[in-house]
């Protein structure tokens, strides 16, 4: 058990919110906040409602003129000296995050690098936020100019606790906006600390503003503000209308990072040993809490059982428990709830007539541990629509290209897709067919600061990360000039 990490991670958490710069308990009632692998609660945050958001929100908005006027390298100036103090502090906020979330830790710390890669990224980025000149057809010359939209909210899910933020907030500085930061109930410390390391690294106050409470309250305030001119969401695809639907009235511009199905494909060509390991990689993440999970496999029939039994084999190996021990790859599920799914999903395949290769049942551990577990057969269709979240891997046999692409396509759901084959005409084929924002080919692992990441259809809208991700945050503004 490698206590050195917990008790950084305890040394950095901090059970208030942050408005205008400075930390706010309120003087309503708290919120607790548990380890999921014991139960037991860690620390407790603020449970703010409308006054305290409205608060925040007026701060963002004080913020915005000088801010967004500043120059571009003064604010990349800033997310590097950011970053900087992440890398100081990154054992602390992996061993933070570790408690609140439950991943193992080493899984947190490649968060903590791959949170703060946004940081840097987007440093860059603010460098380079070009605009055009241009001769119009009417004589004048064209200037355009690329500006904030403005104050920005923005909320996240407990999966990413670190990486969910700062791939929101490292474009919204770069381009200038200011904030107000809605993090999950369940995981908010992590976003906490790293509120608070912004202000050690020099963030005026107001610029950045955390407020924990009661999600549909301060979601109703953020999206009915006027003076919130861009909301970015992630989450889950339901509370993504709600919050797109709120924010109609006020014309806010919009992201949605919501949930997906991903299908991975294994064409009987592939190498089956990679796509064993890759599936695991993909899908193992924070116990197969992640958007991008594989939620169905589909396996060529001529070599599905044996690429079934062999992800079994591998898959039986993994070592469940909590995240601060030796060689744990698989931690507790966030909830009890998410306990239930599993078992409901392994349930509903073998009612379809699938087989338990391996776990399907509640870990030993007890609490909300899962055995991870792999099923072959039964019915795709659940898995088609229902993100399992969970330690479950369905694989399921195929004929031809065109069935499987119409099973991968048949989701309202597309945000990731994988697929394992060595032959490249049909990889750049299948891979701009499938109805998703990403295609994995041959890895289960494509998430980087320098990527587009999102996602079509019910997955939502907008890309984060890459040189896209700074877009959302931006207006142009256009300068039209008669020459005398
Ligand atoms: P969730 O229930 O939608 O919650 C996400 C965030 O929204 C939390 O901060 C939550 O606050 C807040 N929230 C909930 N109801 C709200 C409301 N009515 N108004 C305003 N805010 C509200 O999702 P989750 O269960 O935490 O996260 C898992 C989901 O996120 C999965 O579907 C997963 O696929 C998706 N996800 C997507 C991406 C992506 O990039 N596409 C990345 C990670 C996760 P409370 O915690 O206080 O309830």
């Amino acid at each position: 058990m490698s206590h050195s990490a917990r008790d950084a991670g305890l040394k950095l958490l901090r059970e208030h919110a942050f408005i205008d710069g400075k930390a706010v308990k309120g003087s309503g009632g708290t919120i607790a906040v548990d380890d999921p692998a014991t139960g037991e609660t860690i620390g407790t945050v603020p449970d703010l409602g409308k006054t305290e958001t409205e608060q925040a929100i007026a701060a963002a908005d004080r913020a915005f003129a000088d801010w967004s006027g500043r120059r571009p390298d003064e604010r990349a100036a800033f997310l590097r000296e950011w970053a900087r103090l992440i890398d100081d502090h990154a054992e602390g906020l992996a061993g933070l995050m570790a408690l609140e979330n439950g991943k193992p830790l080493d899984e947190a710390r490649g968060e903590v690098a791959y949170a703060n890669g946004f940081l840097k990224w987007f440093a860059g980025e603010a460098e380079r936020m070009l605009g055009e000149t241009q001769d119009s057809p009417l004589g004048h010359v064209i200037l355009t100019f690329r500006k904030a939209v403005g104050p920005c909210a923005l909320i996240t899910p407990w999966n990413f606790p670190a990486a969910m933020l700062t791939r929101k907030l490292g474009p919204a500085f770069a381009a200038g906006c200011t904030a107000v930061v809605k993090p999950a109930s369940q995981t908010p410390f992590t976003a906490i600390a790293l509120v608070e390391l912004a202000h050690q690294a020099g963030l005026p106050k107001g610029v950045l503003n955390l407020v924990t409470g009661d999600a549909a309250t301060i979601g109703g305030v953020l999206t009915a503000s006027p003076v919130i001119r861009k909301l970015s969401f992630t989450g889950s695809t339901p509370v993504g209308r709600i919050l797109a639907e709120q924010c109609a009235p006020t014309l806010k511009r919009v992201s949605m990072e919501l949930g997906g199905a991903a299908p991975l494909i294994v064409f009987a060509d592939a190498d089956i040993d990679q796509a064993v390991a890759e599936t695991i990689k993909g899908k193992f993440r924070n116990s197969g809490q992640t958007c991008v999970c594989p939620n169905r496999i589909y396996v060529e029939r001529s070599v599905a059982r044996d690429y079934a039994d062999r992800l079994a084999a591998e898959v039986s190996k993994l070592k469940v428990g909590n995240a601060f021990d030796d060689g744990v790859k698989v931690g507790p599920l966030i909830e009890d709830k998410g306990i239930d799914k599993v078992e409901d999903h392994v349930a509903k395949v073998k009612a379809a007539g699938g087989e338990i290769l391996t776990g399907g049942e509640r870990h030993d551990l007890g609490g909300r541990f899962f055995t991870p577990t792999v099923t072959f057969g039964g019915d795709d269709a659940l898995f088609r629509e229902e993100e399992t979240f969970g330690p479950l891997v369905p694989v399921f046999a195929f004929d031809t290209e065109d069935e499987v692409v119409g099973k991968a396509n048949d989701s309202d759901l597309g945000l990731a897709s994988y697929l394992f084959t060595r032959d490249l005409d049909r990889a750049i084929r299948i891979g701009r067919r499938i109805e998703a924002g990403m295609c994995g080919i041959n890895t289960g692992l494509m998430s980087t600061p320098v990527a587009p990441f999102g996602g079509v259809k019910q997955s939502g809208y907008g890309r984060e990360g890459s040189t896209h991700g700074i877009d959302d945050y931006l207006d142009i503004k256009t300068l039209t000039l008669k020459l005398g």
